[in-house]
């Protein structure tokens, strides 16, 4: 079973970790962009240290992009 999650790439250069956001569910539409980002309870912005490069970013939801996932255990979601 394939999942989709909100997820956004680090923002430092050559750096390419994927974090993910929070769980949208099975995969139900393709292609992924048709997910739409509801912006209802949705913080505007988010901080989040790479476990990669050690940096921390500031995300909005304008970064988050709907991704293929085997379902991950022990999220800690974002919202
Ligand atoms: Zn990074």
């Amino acid at each position: 079973m394939k999942y989709v999650y909100w997820a956004v790439q680090c923002k430092t250069p050559r750096c390419t970790q994927v974090h993910y956001a929070r769980e949208i569910g099975e995969i139900t539409k393709h292609p992924l962009t048709h997910y739409l980002l509801e912006s209802d309870n949705l913080p505007s912005e988010f901080h989040y240290q790479c476990g990669k490069c050690g940096t921390t970013h500031s995300y909005t939801p304008a970064d988050m992009v709907a991704v293929e996932s085997p379902r991950l255990s022990g999220l800690q979601q974002w919202w």
